[in-house]
């Protein structure tokens, strides 16, 4: 029988893990099958459950409910319990569900493998302290940059983000309009502010020759993060369909233990989605 698997959230008709995973696995080579599962934040935990009982092998899980996914996780790996959050569960030998989480993984790759950008010894500034940042910052730490600066809109949650880190590296929190200092080697954009076409209010003084720019949110067209960087002089601005496809690539490979390549899926996805 098809093993089953899909993607949880809610809503979820917008995401595009199916055909991720679908060429994943005609390119791997691998009989699955991969829907969307809509439920509710009432229906999530039951529905989950019913899924795995009746023999799914596993799910990525999506915004909002990644939090809520820990608890059906009777196994979390390092990384997931360092995020907080499970955007992966599978079905493990025994019938036991293991938790993890591929974010961190999917941002590094992209960053260091796909774009070549450098991390050790550079100062490093991420913008936002909501799940997408908490899951990232031990993978960004384990890189050993100079300095890890975290800055949000809300202050106090940065620097209660970077308290939770400290003993991991050089991370600091602030407020996004107290960042300041000499330009910063790496800057990612881990608000939802680009969803609702707005820019989080950074000073233009981060932004030197020689930075480059990553918005994990992503688009048809430059991210307005992207177009911010750009018309301050960025020269290297990049969006988050790398990570997407990466961490995607590391959930297939958790799943199905064949680590699919990735180059030809993030171009047809950029293609697919730019003939909409
Ligand atoms: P959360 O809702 O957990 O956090 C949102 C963050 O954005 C908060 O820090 C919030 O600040 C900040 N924010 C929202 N609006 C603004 C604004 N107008 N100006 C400044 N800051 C703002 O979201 P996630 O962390 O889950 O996701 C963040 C982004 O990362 C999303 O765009 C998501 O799509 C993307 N993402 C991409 C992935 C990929 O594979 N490419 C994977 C995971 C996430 P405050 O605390 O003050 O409210």
């Amino acid at each position: 029988m098809t093993d089953r698997y899909g993607v949880v959230g809610h809503p979820v008709a917008h995401s595009w893990s199916p055909f991720i995973h679908g060429l994943f696995a005609r390119e791997s080579g691998q009989d699955i099958a991969y829907r969307l599962f809509d439920f509710t934040s009432e229906e999530f935990e039951p529905r989950v459950r019913d899924f795995f009982t009746l023999g799914g092998r596993g799910l990525n899980v999506t915004v909002p409910h990644k939090i809520a996914a820990v608890r059906i996780a009777s196994q979390l790996t390092t990384r997931a319990t360092h995020a907080g959050a499970v955007n992966t569960l599978a079905m493990q030998e025994g019938g036991t569900i293991l938790g993890d989480n591929t974010d961190g993984a999917g941002l590094i790759r992209d960053l260091c493998d796909n774009l070549g950008l450098v991390v050790i010894r550079r100062r490093v500034l991420i913008v936002g302290a909501g799940g997408a940042t908490r899951g990232v910052i031990a993978p960004l730490l384990a890189l050993e940059p100079e300095q890890l600066v975290i800055a949000n809109r809300t202050a106090e949650r940065a620097h209660d983000m970077a308290r939770t880190f400290a003993r991991l590296g050089p991370v600091r929190g602030a407020g996004i309009q107290d960042v300041e200092g000499a330009p910063f080697d790496l800057i990612i954009n881990a608000t939802s502010a680009s969803l609702s076409g707005e820019v989080p209010a950074l000073p233009s003084s981060v932004i030197g020759p020689d930075t480059a720019c990553y918005d994990m949110a992503y688009g048809k067209t430059d991210t307005p993060f992207m177009q911010w960087a750009a018309g301050n002089g960025c020269t290297r601005a990049y969006q988050g369909l790398g990570m997407l496809v990466e961490q995607a690539a590391e959930s297939f490979r958790i799943w199905r233990g064949v680590k699919p390549s990735t180059a030809a899926v993030l171009t047809a996805l950029k293609d697919r989605m730019a003939a909409g």
